[in-house]
C-alpha cells in the first residue's frame, strides 16, 4: 500500500478505536485495556519499522512517520505516547540488538499485542544526562542483582517487561563509571520477585500508565543482556535518535488536531456581532501556525529520509524533535486563548491539549539538549 492510502486507513482504524468516548475512559482510567494493544498487533500497526522475519511489517521508516503523526492527530497524547514507547522506543533495542532468543520471547508478542514494553532509563536524579545513571547489575554467577530507581516510565503500570538502561560492573565505583562505559541494557520481567510499579500521576498523558518502578536486587539471567554488555551507551545515541523523529512525527499529527480543533472554535463561536475566525489578529496567528505546521511536517520527512545514509542523523532529529513539539506546545496555547474561559476549563479539550503537549518538550530529551546538539553539529 502506497504511503498515502497507508495514512488514510490508518486514520480511519484509529478514529473507530478512539471513538465514541474510548479513549476518553482511558484517559479517566489512566490506563489502556490491554483490548487495545490486542486491535493494534492484529492489524499489524505495532511491527511497522521491523522486518517480517521478526514478526514485523517491513515497510519503510515513512511508513511509520505517517503512522505516528495519525496517532498524533488522534489527540489523545497519553494513547499516542504508550504505543510508541512499546514499538519504537523500548522494542527497538531488541530489534536491532536483541539476541534470537530475546526476539523469540518478547519482541514477536510484543509485535503481534499480547506483551506490553516499557523503557525505563530515566532516574529520579539522572535524566538528560545518561552518564550519571546510577541502577546496577552486579554479576553473580550467570545472573545479576539489579538494584535502582526508574523514574517517568511510559507503560510502567501495564508492562509485561523493562527495557532498563543499568551499569553493568562488580563494583559501583570502578572505571565502567566513564561516560560511555558500563552502560548495558537488560530485559526485565515485570513479574520478577523484588520490581515494584508505582503509578507516578503527571500533568498530562494521562492513559500513558506512567510510573516509577523500583528494582531490588532483582535476579536477571545473563541471557537478558540485550546485545554485547556495555555496549548501551551507544544503543541509546542509536535509538535515542528513532525516539526523538518518533516524538515530532506525533506532534506534527497533534498540531495539525490542534489546529482543527481551533479552527472548528473560531466558526462557531462569536464576538462583538462577529465569528472570531473573521478578526485579523486571530486569522494571523492561525496562518502563521498552519505554515509553521507544513514546515514541521516536512523538517519530520527530511530527517526520516536521512536515516537512508550512513550518518547518523543526530542534527536532523534533533531538528525535527525541537521545531514540531515547541510547535505544538505554541499552537496548544493558541487553543487554549482562543478558546477564552472555556478552554481553562479543567476538563475542556484546549486544557487537555495545552497539559498533553508540555510534555513532549521535555520527555526523549528536552528542547535545550536539542539545541546543544544543533549547535555541536553546526559550530564544532
Ligand atoms: C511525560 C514524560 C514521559 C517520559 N517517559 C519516559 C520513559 O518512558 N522512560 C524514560 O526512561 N524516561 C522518560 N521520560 C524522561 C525524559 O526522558 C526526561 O525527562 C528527559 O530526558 C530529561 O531528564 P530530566 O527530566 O531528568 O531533566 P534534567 O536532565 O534534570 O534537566 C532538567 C531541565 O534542565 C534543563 N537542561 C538539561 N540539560 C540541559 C543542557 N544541556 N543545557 C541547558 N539546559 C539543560 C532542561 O530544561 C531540562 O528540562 C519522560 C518524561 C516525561 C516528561
Amino acid at each position: 500500500m502506497g504511503e498515502e492510502d497507508f495514512r488514510l486507513a490508518v486514520r480511519a482504524f484509529l478514529a473507530e478505536l478512539t471513538g465514541g468516548q474510548a479513549a476518553e475512559q482511558w484517559e479517566h482510567d489512566r490506563a489502556l485495556p490491554r483490548s487495545v494493544w490486542q486491535a493494534l498487533g492484529e492489524n499489524q500497526l505495532l511491527g511497522l519499522g521491523y522486518p517480517q522475519r521478526l514478526g514485523g511489517s517491513g515497510v519503510p521508516l515513512l511508513h511509520s512517520v505517517a503512522f505516528l503523526s495519525e496517532l498524533g492527530r488522534t489527540g489523545f497524547a497519553g494513547f499516542r505516547t504508550a504505543v510508541a514507547v512499546h514499538s519504537y522506543m523500548a522494542n527497538h533495542y531488541l530489534g536491532q540488538y536483541g539476541s534470537p532468543f530475546l526476539q523469540r520471547q518478547y519482541l514477536a508478542p510484543a509485535l503481534a499485542g499480547r506483551k506490553v514494553a516499557a523503557l525505563a532509563i530515566t532516574e529520579p536524579e539522572a535524566g538528560s544526562d545518561l552518564a550519571a545513571l546510577s541502577t546496577l547489575a552486579v554479576p553473580d554467577g550467570e545472573d545479576f542483582l539489579v538494584t535502582g530507581v526508574k523514574s517517568m516510565v511510559v507503560n510502567g503500570s501495564a508492562a509485561d517487561y523493562f527495557v532498563l538502561a543499568c551499569r553493568m560492573s562488580d563494583t559501583a565505583s570502578d572505571s565502567s563509571r566513564s561516560k560511555s562505559g558500563g552502560i548495558s541494557l537488560l530485559v526485565v520481567d515485570a513479574a520478577l520477585p523484588g520490581v515494584t510499579a508505582a503509578p507516578q500521576p503527571t500533568l498530562g498523558w494521562h492513559s500513558a500508565g506512567t510510573a516509577t518502578v523500583a528494582f531490588d536486587g532483582v535476579r536477571v539471567a545473563g541471557s537478558q543482556v540485550i546485545g554485547r554488555a556495555g555496549a548501551g551507551f551507544y544503543q541509546l545515541l542509536y535509538g535515542l535518535q528513532y525516539e526523538r523523529l518518533a516524538a515530532a512525527a506525533m506532534a506534527v499529527g497533534g498540531t495539525e488536531h490542534c489546529l482543527q480543533v481551533l479552527v472548528d472554535q473560531l466558526r462557531r463561536r462569536s464576538a462583538h456581532g462577529r465569528q472570531l475566525a473573521q478578526f485579523q489578529a486571530v486569522r494571523h496567528r492561525v496562518a502563521a501556525l498552519a505554515t509553521e505546521a507544513v514546515a514541521a511536517r516536512e523538517l519530520v520527512a527530511h530527517a526520516a529520509r536521512c536515516f537512508d545514509s550512513a550518518k547518523l542523523p543526530v542534527a536532523e532529529c534533533s531538528m525535527a524533535k525541537l521545531y514540531a513539539t515547541e510547535l505544538a506546545s505554541r499552537a496548544a496555547d493558541a487553543c487554549l486563548q482562543l478558546h477564552g474561559s472555556a478552554g481553562y476549563l479543567e476538563d475542556s479539550i484546549a486544557a487537555r491539549l495545552l497539559r498533553d503537549t508540555r510534555a513532549a518538550t521535555i520527555a526523549a530529551g528536552p528542547t535545550e539538549v536539542m539545541y546543544d546538539l544543533i549547535a555541536s553539529s553546526v559550530l564544532d
